[in-house]
């Protein structure tokens, strides 16, 4: 008797191991899809992985904080058959005989390598941003340091004059943060503060710590152990600047892909996607913090990578 060799399941190839790409390896072995994923860093579990503060959000595990929550999640997803590659970023895609073939590079041996995929996810999340100003002033001064989640911000920082630049709510956080380490603290925003109302009645009840709105350094000059700070009414010395202004998504990856394979973006450079995490090119999807909601999370990251899985399930009965 000749038996038929079962079909072999769909491989999809999800981008970045953060809540939204574990979440959808998970879902991809329940609605039998081949789940490989692609890691830049050398570990699981996204941005959550150095948050210090417990996540609020979470429902079910209260006072767990980001990085521990994030633990158990990348160790959950370890016990997953899923083949990950840490280290590792795609150089090229494009697509052959209907399905995508990514170049990869880095990975366990370092050596390039080649994926045959019939979907990919992204879910590469975002990064702070910076001006190009401040982010080449980090890279030359070991002082400056851009975004929240920081180790040494949690704790290598005590008893010096910290400056934040940035008005949201990661800039009053952290200044409340620092001053509870006896730090003090100015911050310091272009505009006016955006930081939730409680943040910023908490900051101005600190003696320690002083808000400058409307205002904008005119020079930073690294010095010893140090920068100092040039306002048009005042200079200063401080020990710590910490730069708070917000995040972008992490879309870099598409400069690889060609531009027939380019999702469209919105305004503000999030992938488009729709209410099942497809964007405008067909058999690429995308989940996290990468996509615009209104409120980015761990929970809503989770959520949209099952959705995409779900989504590429049943696109791909459909076809
Ligand atoms: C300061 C701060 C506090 C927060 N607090 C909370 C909170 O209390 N509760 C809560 O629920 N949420 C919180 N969030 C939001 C939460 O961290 C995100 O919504 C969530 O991590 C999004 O998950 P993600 O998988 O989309 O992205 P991420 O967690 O950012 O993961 C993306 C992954 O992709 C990888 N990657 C990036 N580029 C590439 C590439 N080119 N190739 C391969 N891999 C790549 C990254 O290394 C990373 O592992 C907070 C965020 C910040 C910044």
């Amino acid at each position: 008797m000749i038996t038929e060799p079962p079909p072999t399941p769909p491989v999809v190839a999800i981008l970045g191991a953060g809540p939204a790409g574990m979440s959808c390896a998970n879902a991809c072995l329940s609605f039998g899809l081949a789940p490989v994923v692609i890691e830049r860093d050398d570990h699981a579990g996204g941005a959550q992985r150095a948050n210090f503060h417990p996540n609020l959000w979470m429902l079910g595990s209260p006072g767990e904080t980001g990085e521990e929550m994030s633990r158990r999640m990348a160790d959950h997803f370890a016990t997953l058959a899923v083949p990950t590659r840490f280290r590792c970023e795609v150089t090229g895609v494009e697509m052959e005989g209907g399905r995508f073939r990514l170049q990869l590079a880095g990975g366990p041996d370092g050596a390039p390598a080649s994926l045959r995929a019939d979907a990919i996810v992204l879910a590469t999340g975002m990064r702070p941003q910076a001006s190009a100003e401040l982010a080449a002033l980090a890279r030359a001064c070991a002082r400056v340091i851009v975004g929240p989640l920081s180790p040494t911000i949690r704790d290598g920082i005590h008893g010096r004059e910290v400056l934040i630049l940035g008005g949201g709510d990661n800039a009053l956080d952290h200044a409340l943060f620092l001053r509870e380490r006896d730090n003090r603290v100015t911050v310091c925003t272009r505009a006016g503060f955006s930081a939730r109302a409680a943040f910023l009645a908490a900051c101005r009840d600190q003696a320690g710590i002083t808000l400058r709105a409307q205002c904008r350094p005119q020079a930073i000059l690294p010095r010893n152990d140090g920068l100092r700070v040039r306002w048009s009414d005042e200079e200063r010395d401080f020990d710590w600047l910490l730069v708070m202004y917000g995040y972008r998504p992490n879309v870099d990856v598409l400069e690889r892909f060609p531009p027939a394979l380019r999702p469209a973006l919105t305004a503000g450079s999030h992938v488009r996607v729709d209410a099942w995490q497809r964007t405008s090119v067909p058999g690429l999807y995308a989940a996290g913090d990468l996509t615009e909601s209104a409120q980015p999370s761990v929970p809503t990251a989770i959520a949209q990578g099952l959705a995409a899985a779900r989504a590429i399930e049943r696109d791909r009965r459909a076809a």
